[in-house]
């Protein structure tokens, strides 16, 4: 069913926390079995999906250091954060019979291969998913970066960002404001400007220099990735 979409590559970024259901904490089985579901889904169709997934509901720099830990030290454990989730989700993806590599940005070949960009490309086109993991393998960057990044590296048409609780962009916190309205589309530099929540600002102003658009949607809805690329559902994007 290749008639549904028009997307052929696209990177899908959600955050750590997507994985850890209401625990608070961690990664819980049956949600990351939900989010591969969404995954699977996409990939019938033969999508190509590339993935980074976050480590905040492990481990983050920023709160490390805040409690005294040496920063880049903090930072590399978040990184490692971002691998055992990788991990959960590639052990998911293929129980449900899905390909998939997990590629990191810092070596440990023991576990996972290392990023090699023509590598991972072809394993794209052998419709297997890449969960990119590590980040970008540089303290004091996010995962938001790593997404855009690579999504520039492999030509992805767009990075769509899974969220939860939330079905897109809004113009203030929908949670404090009745009257807070949801942009249909919005540039990337209003998105700068008035400070918007989509992604840290060196992952915005990544994706705006190379002009791939976002498209910022509820994670939570069951069907919503696939229904987005066919267009349906909310959502907002965030184009030039
Ligand atoms: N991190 C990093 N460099 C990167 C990506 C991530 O140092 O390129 C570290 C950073 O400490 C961050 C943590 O990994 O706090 C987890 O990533 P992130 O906060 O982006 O996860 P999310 O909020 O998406 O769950």
């Amino acid at each position: 069913d290749t008639q549904e979409t028009t997307f052929k590559r696209v990177m899908l970024k959600i955050s750590g926390e997507a994985l850890m259901g209401d625990q608070g904490f961690g990664l819980h089985p049956p949600t990351v079995e939900r989010v591969a579901k969404e995954v699977k889904s996409v990939h019938d169709l033969g999508v190509e999906i590339c993935m980074v997934i976050g480590g905040g509901n492990i481990f983050r720099g920023l709160s490390g250091s805040a409690q005294g830990m040496e920063r880049t030290t903090a930072d590399y454990m978040g990184m490692m954060a971002t691998v055992m989730n990788a991990l959960a989700m590639q052990s998911a993806l293929e129980g449900m019979g899905v390909f998939c590599r997990v590629i990191t940005a810092i070596r440990m070949d023991e576990v996972a291969e290392p990023y090699i960009r023509r590598r991972a490309v072809r394993h794209l086109e052998k419709k297997r998913v890449c969960i990119f993991a590590a980040g970008t393998g540089n303290p004091y960057f996010t995962t938001d970066t790593a997404a855009a990044l690579r999504a520039n590296e492999m030509a992805c048409e767009t990075i769509l960002m899974g969220k939860n609780g939330t079905d897109g962009v809004y113009d203030k916190d929908p949670r404090a404001h009745d009257d807070a309205k949801r942009y249909d589309e919005v540039s990337y530099d209003e998105v700068l400007s008035k400070n918007l929540k989509v992604m840290d600002a060196s992952a915005i102003a990544l994706a705006r220099d190379n002009n791939l658009p976002l498209i910022v949607f509820n994670l939570d809805e069951p069907g919503g990735f696939r229904g987005i690329l066919a267009g349906k559902g909310t959502y907002t994007r965030v184009t030039g």
